[in-house]
């Protein structure tokens, strides 16, 4: 597939992903169903019509108002949409028309829905979390046998082990939520599929940002020395991090140690 095209292609079904991940993100913590009812105004409860339902331009064309009361809509609706778009673009660019891009377009959008609920209620709902394995086996091991044969499968489910023991010992120290121990072997086995730099680079990314914005938000005085504050964005955005950019962020930490290569 000629890559205009499929950038193309992978941006609408992002706007689209998009717009069905807003509802998660509302619906999913609140226990309600993602089908009924339909989308509606939470202020008046007027019911969106299909011209205003439409992914980013819905919104746009509403000038960020609900069609009946006027109450205004976040601008995180058309955000989320757009930077699912974005993500899935930059998913396609790294994996290409391949066997394994359905499987990272996946993890996009689980990332994109996990990431705005941690930082809404502070969970990672199992409802989210526990289903994206099966996704992940079907989407995965089908792509290893017919490409790169069993060696990623193994080296993912290793990667997977290793972290979930991580995450694990330091929940019982209580640096962790159990919510966080359940998705880590999640992005080890993604992570570890690609190989293990982009596992090592990952996980070591997740603390760094974790820590770099905590830092920020304690001097700011935005969060105290003991407030909770959600990990799952931080492992996410890691991961990804690990996704796109592991082999340079590797290449150039052993270059630190090797400056004559
Ligand atoms: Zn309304």
């Amino acid at each position: 597939m000629p890559q205009p095209l499929l950038f193309g292609v992978v941006a609408l079904l992002g706007l689209a992903v998009g717009s069905f991940l807003n509802v998660v993100i509302y619906r999913v913590p609140r226990g309600e169903s993602l089908v009924r009812p339909g989308s509606h105004c939470p202020q008046c409860g007027a019911a969106v019509r299909n011209r205003h339902n439409v992914p980013l331009f819905g919104w746009l064309l509403l000038g960020g108002r609900c069609a009946d009361c006027r109450a205004s809509i976040s601008i995180r609706y058309p955000l989320v949409e757009a930077g699912t778009a974005a993500l899935f673009v930059a998913v396609a660019a790294r994996f290409g028309f391949s066997w394994v891009l359905p499987a990272y377009l996946y993890l996009a959008a689980v990332a994109v829905a996990l990431a705005l609920i941690d930082l809404d209620v502070k969970r990672l709902p199992d409802a989210i979390v526990l289903p994206s394995y099966a996704v992940a086996a079907v989407l995965l091991v089908p792509a290893a046998l017919l490409g790169d044969g069993l060696a990623p499968i193994l080296r993912g489910l290793a990667a997977a082990a290793l972290l979930w023991a991580f995450y694990r010992l330091l929940a019982h120290f209580g640096g962790m939520g159990f919510g966080d121990v359940k998705l880590a072997p999640l992005l080890g086995f993604y992570l570890g599929w690609l190989g293990w730099g982009p596992v090592a680079v990952g996980a070591f990314a997740a603390f760094l940002l974790g820590g770099l914005v905590g830092a920020v938000l304690m001097a700011t005085r935005l969060a105290g020395r003991k407030s909770r504050i959600p990990f799952g964005p931080y492992m996410l955005a890691g991961a990804f991090l690990a996704v796109f950019a592991a082999a340079p962020i590797a290449d150039w930490y052993l270059s630190l140690f090797a400056p004559t290569a």
